[in-house]
């Protein structure tokens, strides 16, 4: 057998806190951020500017601002601007806005005093640092909604309000909230969510395709050419698409699944690789849910189970399913059911979220319904199956 040393070229691109080059998808949302912050540039003194970037888990939310933060300070290089973009997460500090503006500070006095000061005075500290050196802070509070839940409104209307009462001097703080829904905000008072809610960069849930592109995108600055298969990057989109449109989940499951290659000795991720990641993730199939299931629903799964491992596929279409199916009945000496049934018990399974069926877009009758088992590994599945089978038999 050769031996394959890694299918990973360099598995640090797959890593959570990695900020890719490209966003795919993300291209308008940038250029808004972009637009509301352009003063930045242009005036820096001259205002300061809060905006809010919402979106569920995984949608991009962290990595948008990050990049967008490392093209704002690029081009102040350029430009001799001294801005500085500050990523915090709200929920690595507790929530509390005295630990945040100490990290702050800390960053342009790093030792200084963690204790003795309120957070108003913090606050002032900081504005005086950006007037000694004449530098500007784009503060990213992410993870925005645990500030609130500490803090309340006080705090988010201390760091909103601050500028205000210091008029006749340069504006040297902005805000970008990040947070996951936009309810959090009506915790606020009115004027401080008046002032975040001008500007929002909303992020939708991502589409399978859409994933495809992301995840394809890291495939290839993190696998070797050639070791992951489009299906199975497309079982992982699939899967990140039923996620929630959670490109964070697809990116784990790529990682996760490489190391299961890597661990058989694989030269390539397999679908299979996918499944056992994912059943590594997700809680276990529930072994009671599998064990209700009726008898000829358990003789389906079993032909369905049996064409995927042979076909190493991610997913089989029914009309193989049907005739495994037939195959199995006659090792169980029982009749089969008939179609109409079959498509039943289909259901049935996909409901339970056992197995996930697709039709193709181009096919309106679903006769080409394709079949994928999304989450438990082929070989578990035909062991646990034919173990339940046999029992049921006697
Ligand atoms: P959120 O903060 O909204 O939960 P993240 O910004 O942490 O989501 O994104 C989750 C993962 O997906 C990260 O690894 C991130 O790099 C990646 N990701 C999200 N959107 C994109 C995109 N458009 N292009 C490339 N990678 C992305
Ligand atoms: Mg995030």
């Amino acid at each position: 057998m050769p031996q394959y040393k890694s299918i990973f070229k360099d598995e640090t691109k797959l890593d959570i806190n990695y900020v890719p080059h490209k966003l795919p998808h993300r291209e308008a949302e940038m250029r808004l951020l972009i637009e509301f912050f352009s003063f930045a540039l242009q005036a820096p003194d001259k205002m300061a500017q809060r905006a809010i970037i919402a979106g569920d888990v995984g949608t991009g939310k962290t990595v948008l601002s990050q990049r967008f933060g490392n093209r704002m300070t690029d081009e102040a290089v350029k430009l001799g601007i001294n801005l500085r973009y500050v990523h915090v997460n709200c929920r690595e500090y507790r929530g509390s806005l005295f630990l945040i503006l100490h990290h702050i500070v800390s960053i342009f006095h790093p030792n200084f005093p963690n204790r003795g000061y309120s957070a108003e005075e913090l606050l002032g500290m900081l504005l005086q640092i950006l007037d000694d050196e004449n530098a500007h802070v784009i503060l990213a509070l992410d993870e925005f909604e645990s500030l609130i839940e500490r803090e309340s409104s006080e705090a988010v209307y201390k760091l909103t309000r601050l500028q205000e009462i210091r008029q006749d001097k340069p504006q040297r703080l902005s805000l970008i909230c990040i947070l996951r829904n936009l309810r959090a905000v009506d915790k606020l008072d009115l004027s401080t969510r008046s002032s975040l809610q001008s500007n929002i960069v909303n992020l939708e849930k991502y589409s399978k395709q859409q994933l495809i592109d992301i995840l394809n995108d890291r495939v290839s600055l993190a696998f070797k050419p050639l070791t992951l298969p489009e299906e199975t990057l497309n079982l992982t989109a699939e899967l990140a698409s039923s996620e929630n449109g959670n490109a964070r989940f697809g990116i784990e499951l790529l990682w996760r699944s490489g190391k299961y290659a890597d661990a058989e000795n694989l030269n390539r991720v397999t679908p299979e690789c996918v499944r056992k990641a994912v059943s590594s993730i997700l809680p276990a199939m529930q072994k009671n849910e599998m064990a209700s299931l009726r008898f000829h629903e358990k003789l389906f799964l079993l032909g369905v189970a049996r064409v995927l491992k042979e076909s190493q596929k991610a997913c089989i279409s029914f009309v193989d399913g049907e005739q495994a199916y037939s195959i199995a009945c006659e090792e169980f000496n029982v009749k089969p059911h008939s179609h109409t049934q079959l498509w039943k018990y289909l259901k049935t399974l996909s409901a339970l979220g056992i197995l996930r069926t697709e039709v193709p877009a181009t096919d309106s009758r679903g006769r080409s319904t394709l079949i994928y088992l999304p989450n438990i590994p082929v070989y578990d599945l035909e062991k646990e199956l034919n173990v339940l089978l046999k029992k049921e038999e006697m």
